[in-house]
């Protein structure tokens, strides 16, 4: 299976490096260097900056229906690709080559969303108070060149909701893609290159994360930030975009609670979120983590989801039938081991996995752990990797409680027969994203973001595109 090296995408054209300079990047099933990223310096980021300028003025001046045409045009070859970039996609990322070509798929699904959503960018006129020869406009423009930073756990899915919406609203984009999986990144800007998007209105870079952020934000041609990615670093860039008075969109962690109530439908629970914690071997955002189970059904969904967990197929993503692939890189391999020694150490009682496979490649265990004490760092840290955590409850005030004792606000879960229950759930549950009685599933039509320390704004539904415009008053005195 080839595998190709990866250039910066600027001003319509790809290329290395000024100064040549480029990174390693590895498959995480094997550890084996695959491929090289370009790793952009400032020459580079000031060619990105000034095409990204110039691009604006060219996109800005298109009509929606344009816009839309060439939207729609990349959705269909991500589309014809989705097989081909599904291949790259698990040999950088690692997951599950129908995971992969799933994402792929989905892309095109966003992108033709917005391509619509943007013909529905209205402004509107205000009668005046006292003089109707005098017309008020609301008007809404695109705010400018956008910086975009995402992250390599769904490598084009992360960049397409933010493209999808700010290209829709006519902004131009320089994205700062992940350096551990480049090259389905630049698969996805290739399909827009191809249905014939301008040249400038959208680049890619790779190199080192700070330094791009820094001199991207400061710069005076980027009008708006949008980061996805961990809490601390999207606190860094919404400081220094607070600095510049940027606009800032944050998706940030998440700490998923799962409620299950004592008059749950156990069979669903397991099933739905069982299998969610370990979509993309758990690095997602909205992967069901806390499982705060009532006492009297605690330790028959114990019991099953550690079932569950014991027949995943964890292997390399490219293998039929894996169902788990490997963590990203090496950095989730230590981290599962911290969280799972910190969590033995506190008391909590291991009922499946709870250690690396093999020695090559960054496998873990789908891991149960029961009885986690509060103070375990499984329960107040995003372990971000296939790791779940039980604990009881007698009364559902206490499970809100605790959904809400973090300082994240993501997604949540529950389990529940009762629409009472339900109806609580929904008001008390601070998160941006509940889901009652069913795993999550996003949607380029429904608003995904969270609240709390888990961001601002939203990446999808008719605010995504919000985030992409200015509101402006124009008034106009007819004399
Ligand atoms: P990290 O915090 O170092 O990086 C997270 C992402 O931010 C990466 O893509 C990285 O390239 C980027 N980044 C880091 N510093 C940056 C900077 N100064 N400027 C611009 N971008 C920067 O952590 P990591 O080891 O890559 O990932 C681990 C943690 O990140 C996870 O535990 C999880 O909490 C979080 N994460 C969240 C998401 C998400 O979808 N919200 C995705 C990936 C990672």
């Amino acid at each position: 299976m080839t595998y190709p090296d990866t250039q910066l995408f600027i001003d319509g054209a790809w290329q290395d490096a000024a100064d040549g300079r480029s990174l390693a990047v590895q498959n995480p099933a094997s550890g084996a260097e695959i491929g090289r990223v370009a790793h952009a310096g400032l020459a580079d980021l000031d060619k990105a900056l000034a095409a990204a300028d110039r691009g604006f003025e060219v996109w800005r001046d298109c009509t929606p229906a344009e816009r839309s045409k060439i939207l729609r045009k990349a959705a269909g070859l991500m589309r014809e690709r989705a097989g081909d970039i599904a291949a790259l996609l698990t040999q950088e990322q690692g997951k599950p080559l129908v995971e992969a070509k799933g994402e792929a798929m989905a892309a095109a699904d966003i992108i033709e969303w917005f391509a619509e959503e943007g013909f529905r960018v209205y402004g509107r006129l205000v009668p005046h108070r006292s003089n109707l020869a005098i017309r008020q406009m609301v008007v809404k423009d695109p705010v400018g060149p956008v910086a975009a930073f995402t992250p390599w756990n769904f490598p084009i899915n992360q960049i397409v909701r933010k493209i999808g919406a700010g290209l829709a609203a006519g902004c131009s984009m320089i994205v700062k893609a992940p350096e551990e999986t480049p090259a389905s990144p630049a698969a996805l800007i290739r399909a827009f290159q191809d249905a014939g998007l301008p040249d400038g209105v959208l680049g890619l870079v790779f190199g080192e994360p700070a330094q791009i952020s820094e001199y991207l934000i400061a710069s005076p041609i980027i009008r708006k930030i949008t980061f996805t990615g961990s809490t601390p670093v999207g606190k860094l860039l919404a400081g220094l975009a607070g600095k510049q008075m940027k606009r800032v969109s944050m998706e940030l962690g998440g700490h998923a609670p799962v409620i299950i109530c004592e008059d749950a439908d156990l069979d669903l629970a397991v099933k739905s979120v069982g299998r969610a914690k370990f979509r993309n071997a758990g690095q997602v955002c909205i992967s069901p983590t806390r499982f705060l189970v009532h006492n009297s059904v605690k330790a028959d969904f114990a019991k099953a989801l550690a079932s569950l967990a014991e027949g995943i197929k964890v292997g390399n993503g490219m293998d039929e039938g894996t169902e788990m692939g490997p963590l990203a890189n090496p950095r989730r391999l230590a981290a599962m081991a911290e969280f799972q020694e910190d969590a033995v150490a506190k008391g909590a009682t291991v009922l499946t996995g709870g250690a690396r496979i093999g020695d090559t490649g960054n496998f873990w265990a789908p891991t149960i752990l029961a009885d986690v004490p509060l103070e375990a760092k499984l329960f107040n840290e995003e372990p971000f990797g296939p790791v779940a955590g039980i604990r009881g409850y007698d009364d559902l005030h206490e499970a809100i409680a605790e959904a809400n004792r973090l300082s994240y606000g993501l997604a949540g879960y529950a389990f529940t027969r009762s629409l009472a229950n339900a109806d609580l759930l929904a008001r008390r549950v601070e998160v941006g994203m509940l889901w009652v009685n069913t795993p999550a599933a996003g949607s380029a039509e429904l608003p995904f973001g969270g609240i709390k320390d888990s961001g601002y704004g939203t990446e999808g539904g008719p605010e995504a595109l919000d985030a992409y415009l200015n509101t402006r008053a124009v008034v106009i005195n007819n004399v």
